[in-house]
């Protein structure tokens, strides 16, 4: 007979309680775009070659029974379509996509900034609001300009002060829906030095910023777990 307070025995109780059918099943929010073959992320790094390592006709012969597979091979710069950026990518010292802990990019509690149609994000738009350990989504709209053109010029970012002030509130991620969270124009990238620097994770190349909530949902971008490589690409998604 089922021990009462086995493990198993309380699941069943809890699943069949109806305490949990009034709680609804979060929504998923899919802030990733679609990475396919000759996609240009960034200008100036190469798109990635995506192929047959073995295609389904040249994998018949090796097995019975009709079963047939199919074994891709990606080639590509590590910085490709929606990714999360790790203090690796910028200290030869920081954690890698293996040493950042899980907790890092999982289950964050998020919010939204609104900073649609400005260049220059400046600290003004995080000053009165409660970004402190959260995940910070700065929605730009400028994902509207993915795989076009218009996407690499004059696109949104973050100042080096509003990156400071992220650092001071001890924010845990800043994610952003836009080509850079540094200004390309110049040659420094001041964000990804203050923020890397105080192991605050970066997230860009997001899409769909503008379909969140103000606040109270989960955030989550989870790499693998690349040993020597500090950006990879990332299905994020918000749970709401
Ligand atoms: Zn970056």
């Amino acid at each position: 007979m089922e021990n009462i307070f086995s493990y198993n025995y309380l699941s069943y109780i809890y699943q069949k309680s109806s305490l949990i059918q009034m709680i609804p099943a979060p929504k998923l929010i899919d802030l990733s775009h679609i990475i396919f073959d000759g996609l240009i992320t960034y200008k100036g790094l190469p798109a990635p070659i995506i192929c047959d390592y073995l295609s389904r006709e040249q994998s018949k012969g090796l097995y019975d029974g009709g079963a047939e597979f199919q074994i891709g091979k990606i080639e590509m710069v590590s910085n490709t379509g929606t990714y999360i950026d790790c203090p690796f990518h910028r200290y030869a010292h920081g954690h890698d996509l293996a040493e950042v802990p899980l907790e890092q990019f999982a289950n964050l509690d998020a919010i939204t900034i609104d900073a649609s149609g400005s260049t220059s994000i400046g600290i003004e738009f995080f000053k009165y609001k409660e970004v402190r350990d959260k995940a910070v989504m700065v929605a730009t709209g400028w994902s509207k300009y993915w795989n076009t053109d218009a996407y690499f010029e004059n696109h949104p970012y973050l100042t080096a002060e509003a990156a400071e002030y992220l650092k001071e509130q001890q924010v845990k991620l800043v994610g952003i829906d836009s080509h850079n969270i540094d200004n390309t124009q110049g040659k420094t990238r001041p964000v990804h030095t203050i923020l890397l620097g105080a192991n605050i994770l970066i997230v860009e190349h997001l899409c769909n910023l503008d379909k969140l909530p103000a606040s109270n949902y989960k955030f989550n971008a989870v790499p693998p777990k690349f040993k020597g490589v500090g950006t990879f690409p990332v299905r994020a998604y918000a749970m709401v």
